[in-house]
């Protein structure tokens, strides 16, 4: 990786340019890596996958809310049928239990017919209590359930707006930022020709988004390899208005008072 880097100084149809369109260049490129950092952190923010997690935990809180109502509206028709029942026994035993009082039946074995069923009354009146209970019980758990899943969907949901409105505020930051910043990439580019303008957005894209780098005290910053002496001669012999590639990286290669030339 230390071998040293190579110039290509392209000759006929080489590109040329002043050597204040390429300074130029190199502010553009620093403004491009602005945007960038910029694009990345907007799409890479942490309260993005938070809002994303919190939106999926709720989606699942919501579906067991829905499971756990339809089970106490089912558990409600069911203690209302139960309840009924119970009704209906009690009343029935009360028919019972008057007739017996009022002491109008009078024979023994219908007497004794109406005593066994008061107690068989009695009896199925208490299951049916026990199935009321039991019903009810069953009814709490399901209530308890909504009542702690509506309280957890209430603090996610709390979290997630709180996220959103801190996701909201750093985009607006974000946005300042890049609209001031493409103001001042718009101000530059006129003064880069064209050509030179295409080249390096063609770099660019597929250079992760560097297309010129700076010749630093004999190095490129672009792709950080040091030039070997042969070719920093060769940098020295070239017109300033040639442009100049890094031969290990391809990128435009801009000289400036740093250089080390
Ligand atoms: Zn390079």
């Amino acid at each position: 990786m230390d071998s040293p880097g190579r110039v290509t100084i392209a000759k006929g149809t080489a590109l040329n340019a002043s050597a204040a369109s390429q300074a130029r260049l190199l502010d553009l490129q620093a403004l491009d890596a602005a945007l960038d950092r910029l694009a990345h952190r907007r799409r890479t923010l942490p309260e993005l996958a938070s809002i994303e997690a919190l939106g999926t935990r709720l989606r699942e809180i919501d579906d067991a809310l829905v499971t756990a109502r339809t089970l106490d509206s089912d558990l409600a028709r069911e203690q209302s049928k139960a309840e009924a029942d119970v009704d209906q026994v009690r009343s029935r035993a009360e028919r019972d239990q008057q007739r017996l009082d009022a002491g109008s039946v009078s024979s023994p074995r219908e007497l004794e017919n109406l005593q066994s069923e008061i107690a068989s009354l009695g009896k199925r009146r208490s299951d049916l209590e026990d199935v009321v209970l039991e019903v009810m019980e069953r009814r709490e758990a399901a209530q308890g359930e909504i009542a702690a899943l509506s309280a957890e969907r209430d603090t996610l949901a709390g979290e997630a707006a709180a996220a959103a409105t801190r996701r909201d505020e750093v985009f607006a930051e974000i946005d300042a930022e890049g609209a001031a910043t493409s103001a001042a990439r718009a101000a530059i580019v006129p003064d880069i020709p064209d050509e030179l303008l295409a080249l390096y957005e063609k770099i660019r894209a597929s250079s992760d988004g560097v297309g010129a780098a700076a010749l630093h005290r004999g190095r490129c910053e672009g792709c950080h390899l040091s030039l070997n002496p042969g070719d920093l001669a060769h940098i020295r012999d070239a017109a300033p208005d040639a442009v100049l590639r890094c031969e290990e990286c391809r990128r435009i290669l801009v000289r400036t008072p740093e250089s080390g030339l």
